[in-house]
């Protein structure tokens, strides 16, 4: 989608610096970091939020989990914990109408709600 900050982004035309790529996928630092590390894990594919996947976006959902976990080793918070998020529509927050995996680390991050 042309206007859609997060296509732009995993597309390659804002540049920035990834944590990760390949064909599906960009994991990029999160622009306002609420941890020592949080990434952000984005499908090239435009889906507004897990509320609009469908069956045939299984498989992706899992390659962004897994990509999560890695990512997590790689930045060295996998033994100490970490939190995976997917912000999906009004009531949790949602800010960027294309789906994203949030991974946050680094420090205690305190109970949910
Ligand atoms: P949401 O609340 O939609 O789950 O979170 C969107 C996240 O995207 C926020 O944590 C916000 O800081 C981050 N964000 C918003 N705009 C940009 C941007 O232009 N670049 C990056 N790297 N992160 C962004
Ligand atoms: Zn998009």
């Amino acid at each position: 989608m042309d206007n859609c900050l997060f296509c732009r982004i995993s597309n390659g035309e804002i540049p920035t610096k990834f944590e990760y790529e390949d064909d599906e996928i960009a994991a990029f630092a999160d622009i306002n970091p609420k941890a020592p590390v949080h990434i952000l894990i984005v499908p090239k594919k435009h889906i507004p939020s897990i509320a609009e996947v469908t069956d045939e976006d299984t498989e992706l959902l899992g390659k962004m989990i897994m990509v999560a976990k890695k990512l997590a080793e790689v930045k060295g918070i996998a033994n100490t914990g970490y939190r995976l998020v997917f912000n999906t529509r009004k009531h949790a927050g949602q800010i960027v109408d294309h789906i994203h995996l949030h991974l946050l680390g680094g420090k205690v991050l305190g109970s949910m709600a």
